[in-house]
């Protein structure tokens, strides 16, 4: 497990004192001081201990939620192969810049994380940039091509948290039964990339903006036939399933569907498909560009219901950065998908206003936890001291070249939210703090 047994940036016995204290695992919703002792958290009191009560470090959150840390299911790291667009350093301290204190690694890397070997390879490494937790996801095939069996079990063995081709769905069905009928028994999710690849090479949504744009678009049929498709091997199999970034009103339905015959599924949303619609594209405005694609205003109001409804109960940034000249290409040669892991956190709070913050935080870290079988998504006593803090009233422009991520291309540049990350701990460890920032931060109200 990254950082433990090491990182003592500021100690790991420390008094957070004073915050408000929202954890939907044990319906707490009140001012507490978390003790954190050797890295755990050793108790929640009413009170904080007097100061000579303890040796303890005490650093005062009054004004901040604390909540147990945010886990992001969905990121692209882009280590090995891909160091120009991000490397494991400035993607997991991006991460903590962003309020998260775990992410899960797609294995669409270069080569791909598809052995028992690769896996181990990632924990190693990322555990040495100790900044936040890494898990690794192992991909369904080999080198995600969809034809032969990658190595399940012994990527289990090595630490893989789930399975998942994303990047695109695992093309032949035969091969994707198979290897749910080969990991039924495993805890580990299979993590399906909805999107049929006949559509391949579509740069938007398609609908009245393509056609008027004259694009070529991927339909919600797109997402929503292969959901069922794998929705479908989910239940003859019985394997955990879950859909990354649901993006389409049509995939809701089967969703319910699926729920409705008491299949195990889960589902995730990002917050570009809860803020943003395909109309951004009429500009050909490259930076929008992602899979699957932004849809429209009718989709991303159905997305908000979802998760109001809890048909959606997991959020995912889908952190997926490029280099500049791989996003100032024109549309149809561009990357797709863009940095999302420092301003999801509070471009999701602003799509979601109104709903109830323990099930925000349910959503970014209870739920997630447990999707993927890891410590975490609790402050009960025993559990690692992985807390996310924010500030729910800090307004903040989204300024890019800020961004710790090497990936500057992001659709909500430019855009006022309230909610900021104030400080991530994992293990004890202080791993990013607002009022003391030691890597480029979110710029600060009125700059
Ligand atoms: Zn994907």
């Amino acid at each position: 497990m990254p950082l433990d047994g090491g990182g003592t940036k500021v100690g790991r016995n420390v008094d957070f004192v004073g915050a408000r204290v929202v954890d939907p695992s044990l319906a707490l919703d009140g001012i507490r001081t978390v003790v954190v002792r050797n890295g755990t958290i050793a108790a929640l009191l009413d009170r904080a201990p007097a100061a000579s009560d303890t040796s303890a470090r005490r650093i005062d959150c009054a004004g901040m939620v604390l909540c147990p840390g945010f886990i992001d299911p969905h990121v692209h790291l882009r280590e090995p192969g891909d160091s120009h667009k991000e490397t494991l350093a400035t993607g997991l301290t991006a991460a903590a810049a962003g309020g998260f204190t775990a992410v899960a690694a797609m294995p669409n890397t270069r080569p791909p994380i598809d052995d028992g070997q690769r896996v181990r390879q990632l924990l190693r490494d990322s555990a040495a940039v100790a900044a936040v937790r890494c898990y690794p996801i192992g991909a369904v095939t080999v080198a995600r091509e969809g034809r032969a069996l990658a190595p399940l079990r012994s990527m289990a063995a090595a630490g893989a948290v789930a399975f998942s081709d994303d990047g695109a769905c695992t093309t032949s069905l035969k091969v994707l039964f198979h290897a749910a009928l080969l990991a039924a028994d495993l805890p580990m999710p299979f993590l399906s990339h909805c999107e049929d690849p006949s559509f391949a090479g579509a740069v938007i949504h398609e609908g009245e903006t393509s056609d008027r744009l004259g694009l070529p678009g991927s339909p919600s049929l797109s997402e929503a036939a292969i959901a069922a498709r794998d929705i479908l091997v989910a239940q003859t199999t019985g394997k955990a399933w879950h859909l990354c970034h649901v993006s389409a009103e049509t995939t809701i339905g089967v969703l319910e569907w699926a729920r409705a015959q008491g299949t195990r599924v889960t589902a995730e949303v990002t917050p570009h498909h809860l803020q943003c619609n395909d109309e951004m594209l009429s500009s050909f405005d490259a930076r929008c560009r992602v899979n699957p694609p932004l849809r429209s205003v009718q989709d991303v109001a159905a997305m908000r219901v979802a998760v109001r409804r809890g048909t959606i109960s997991i959020f995912a940034s889908d952190h997926a950065p490029h280099s500049e000249e791989e996003k100032e290409a024109p549309l149809s040669h561009a990357s797709p998908g863009f940095s999302g892991l420092e301003v999801a956190v509070a471009a999701t709070f602003d799509a979601l206003d109104g709903l109830p913050l323990a099930t925000m935080v349910a959503n970014y870290s209870t739920n997630v936890a447990a999707l993927l079988g890891v410590p975490g998504g609790s402050l009960q006593v025993g559990s690692p001291a992985d807390m996310t803090a924010l500030y729910l009233d800090r307004p903040w422009t989204v300024d890019p070249t800020l961004f710790v991520s090497k990936g500057r291309a992001t659709p909500f540049a430019g855009r006022r939210f309230k909610v900021r990350p104030a400080m991530t701990v994992v293990g004890g460890c202080v791993v990013f703090n607002a009022a003391a920032p030691t890597q480029a931060l979110p710029a600060p109200a009125g700059r």
